[in-house]
C-alpha cells in the first residue's frame, strides 16, 4: 500500500484568496488559525471564508483541494424520520461517515491543506469526534497527528485515537487546549486545524468547505427541493458555517434554508437576545461533550444571521430522553445528534417551525463511540 503524497493534491483552479467573514479583507491562501489579523488587533476575532473566481459552466459547489486520500466520507443517507405533528422530517444520518461522524468531511480537506502546503504534522484540539476521524484521515495520507484533549474525554475514544496513530496530549481545561495548539503557529511543520484563538474564530477555513457537501446531497436526494429548515448541533459553529457555504454557493443570490442551531445552553440564543458576543456564557453538559464551550464564535452568529435562521436551546435532561427515543427507532445517534430531533420539537411545539415544514436534522454522529 503505497502512500499517497503531496505531488497528487491540487489546489482548485479558482481559489483566490481567503476573506473575513467580518471585514471582508482579502488574505493570500495560506494557513491563517487566528483568523483574519485585522479584526486580532481589534479584539474581535473572525474566520475566513475561501474565495473563488467567477464559476464555469460546469462548476457545481466547488472545494479547495482534489485528490487527497479519501475514506469514502460523504453521500451519507437521508433518512424519513417520523415525528409528531404535520411537519416532513429527514435525518441526514452523518454516523455513517467512515469514523461515524460528519468529522470525516472536514478531515478529508484540511488533511488535502496540510498535504499540498507541505506540513508533516496535523494537530487539533478536540471533544472526541474530530480527534478519531483526524487520526483516521492523517494516517491514511502518511501525515502525523497530534489531538489534544481534556481529561474527562473517555479512555476508550483517546484510545482509537492513539490506534490510529495519533499522538494525544490530555489538559484539565478546554481552552488550555487551544493555548498548546498556538504553540505550533511558527511551525512550518505542525498545522493545527482547529481553533487556537480566545474568543474563538473556528476551525480551518479549508476543512469547513467539505460541510458544503451536505448542501449539495440534500438538494439531490429532495430531487431538487430546498428544505425550509435545516437543524445543525453546534459548538463553535463549524458545521453550520460550511452548511450555509454550501447552500450560498447552491442558491446564488437567493433565499438558502434556514438554520437552526441546536446548543446544550443559551450562548447563540443569548447573544441573538442581546448578550455581548464575545462573553463567556455560564452552563455545561455532561452528556453533549460535542456541543460544549462556554463561548460563541462569529461563523455561528453569521450562519444564523444570514440564512434568516435561530437558536434552539436542547438541555442535557431534554437531549437524553430523546437518545432514548431515537435509539428505539433504530438509529443510535449520539446525544448531541438526537438533540437535533429535539430542537425540531420543541421548535415546532413554540410555533416556530409551521406547520407542512421540510425539515432536514443533521445527524451528525454515530452513538457507538459511547460519547
Ligand atoms: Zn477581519
Amino acid at each position: 500500500m503505497g502512500a499517497p503524497t503531496a505531488r497528487a493534491v491540487t489546489r482548485h483552479p479558482a481559489l483566490r484568496s481567503l476573506r473575513c467573514i467580518r471585514c471582508g479583507d482579502h488574505q493570500p491562501v495560506d494557513d491563517h488559525p487566528r483568523g483574519c489579523p485585522s479584526c486580532l488587533k481589534y479584539g474581535t476575532p473572525a474566520n475566513l471564508a475561501c474565495v473563488y473566481g467567477e464559476p464555469d459552466a460546469t462548476d457545481g459547489v466547488r472545494l479547495p483541494y482534489a485528490g487527497a486520500p479519501t475514506l469514502g466520507e460523504g453521500g451519507t443517507p437521508l433518512l424519513r424520520f417520523d415525528t409528531t405533528g404535520d411537519l416532513d422530517l429527514r435525518l441526514k444520518w452523518e454516523g455513517a461517515n467512515p469514523t461515524g461522524s460528519h468529522k470525516d468531511r472536514f478531515s478529508a480537506l484540511a488533511v488535502a491543506r496540510a498535504l499540498h502546503a507541505g506540513y508533516e504534522v496535523v494537530a487539533a484540539a478536540s471533544s472526541g469526534n474530530a480527534g478519531v476521524s483526524l487520526a483516521a484521515y492523517c494516517a491514511r495520507a502518511g501525515l502525523g497527528c497530534e489531538i489534544a484533549v481534556t481529561d474527562d474525554t473517555p479512555g476508550h475514544v483517546v484510545g482509537l485515537m492513539r490506534d490510529l496513530g495519533a499522538e494525544v496530549v490530555v489538559f484539565p481545561e478546554a481552552e488550555q487546549r487551544w493555548r498548546h495548539l498556538a504553540g505550533h503557529l511558527d511551525s512550518r511543520t505542525v498545522l493545527p486545524v482547529t481553533n487556537v484563538a480566545v474568543p474563538p474564530v473556528g476551525s480551518s477555513p479549508f476543512g469547513i468547505e467539505g460541510y458544503k457537501m451536505l448542501a449539495v446531497e440534500i438538494r439531490a436526494d429532495l430531487d431538487g427541493r430546498l428544505p425550509d429548515w435545516v437543524v445543525v448541533p453546534a459548538s463553535r459553529g463549524d458545521l453550520a458555517w460550511g452548511v450555509y457555504l454550501g447552500f450560498r454557493e447552491l442558491c446564488g443570490s437567493g433565499p438558502v434554508p434556514h438554520l437552526c442551531l441546536v446548543e446544550p445552553f443559551p450562548r447563540v440564543s443569548a447573544v441573538l437576545g442581546g448578550a455581548d458576543p464575545h462573553g463567556s456564557f455560564p452552563g455545561g453538559t455532561s452528556v453533549m461533550p460535542s456541543l460544549a464551550g462556554n463561548s460563541v464564535a462569529l461563523q455561528a452568529l453569521e450562519a444564523v444571521r444570514l440564512s434568516a435562521g435561530r437558536a434552539e436551546v436542547v438541555d442535557d435532561a431534554a437531549a437524553t430522553a430523546g437518545t432514548r427515543r431515537v435509539w428505539r427507532s433504530g438509529l443510535p445517534l449520539e446525544p448531541s445528534s438526537a438533540a437535533a430531533v429535539v430542537a425540531v420539537e420543541q421548535a415546532r411545539a413554540a410555533g416556530a417551525m409551521a406547520d407542512g415544514s421540510l425539515v432536514v436534522a443533521l445527524a451528525t454522529a454515530h452513538g457507538m463511540k459511547g460519547m
